[in-house]
């Protein structure tokens, strides 16, 4: 089974809109009709619109990276799926750890979250990993297994395929401290094993495993050379043209 590699960029609380559409500018210069790889680039919120028409006629996808997962109504700072759907965004990254971590998001609300975009046509890229906490307690899978099935509680077959899963290791975002190939590849492996529980080996083959934390042009090329390894949820190296244009290459 060959599935498509997949690079997302999340820029997290990075970019003006005029920042995002020049970033934009310079990596569909390049990379804009690459058939090989699919390519995501999520901006915030207030980048979106203008991202979206610097997009326009190229295969690169929009992402947001994060949603509520109620249609509309009293909820203050809030977005809805309807109002990405609306700018043309494709995916929407949810259960990030730092949603996790400082906004306190529970698996039973990233649940609400997914299935609300699943709902919407939006393909949700779930994020799941553990602390070094819970790596040095022997942890790790058990976290993985929770955060995993607690995120697509309700999620039936036919929409599965849809989604995309990252494994993010806490310790390993933003700290330059790269999961080695074995260690990434385990909880891969983990999970598409669950996956193949949950909805059986055909499926479970179709679904994209993303890795993120500290993934560059140089420790690339070999995470994704492992077998359940499917792209990359690019954080810094994804804030400029350069690094991000020679990840997806
Ligand atoms: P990083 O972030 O690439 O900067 O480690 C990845 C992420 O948080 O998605």
């Amino acid at each position: 089974m060959i599935r498509r590699k997949l690079i997302a960029g999340n820029w997290k609380m990075n970019k003006t809109a005029a920042d995002g559409v020049a970033l934009i500018k310079d990596i569909t210069a390049e990379i804009g009709r690459l058939g090989s790889v699919d390519i995501v680039v999520c901006p915030p919120f207030t980048a979106l619109e203008s991202a979206a028409k610097a997009l326009e006629g190229q295969s690169v996808k929009l992402g947001a990276q994060n949603m509520h997962p109620e249609k509309s109504g009293a909820y203050t700072g809030e977005v809805s799926a309807e109002m990405l759907r609306s700018l043309f965004v494709s995916h929407v990254i949810l259960g990030h750890s730092e949603r996790r971590t400082y906004f306190a998001e529970t698996d039973a609300f990233i649940n609400k979250k997914v299935v609300a975009s699943l709902a919407n046509q939006l393909k949700p890229i779930l994020c799941v990993g553990e602390t070094l906490a819970e790596r040095e307690a022997g942890q790790t899978l058990a976290v993985v297994q929770k955060q995993t099935e607690g995120g697509l509680a309700g999620v039936t077959a036919e929409q599965i395929t849809n989604v995309v899963i990252a494994y993010e290791p806490v310790w390993a975002i933003g700290t330059g401290k790269v999961a080695t190939t074995a260690q990434a590849q385990e909880v891969h492996a983990f999970i598409r094993d669950l996956l193949t529980k949950l909805y059986g080996a055909p499926l479970a083959q179709k679904i994209r495993i993303l890795y993120g934390g500290s993934m560059k042009p140089s420790n690339a090329p070999e995470l994704l050379a492992e077998k359940d390894i499917d792209g990359g949820l690019i954080g810094g190296a994804s804030l400029e043209a350069r690094s991000f244009i020679d990840l997806v290459k």
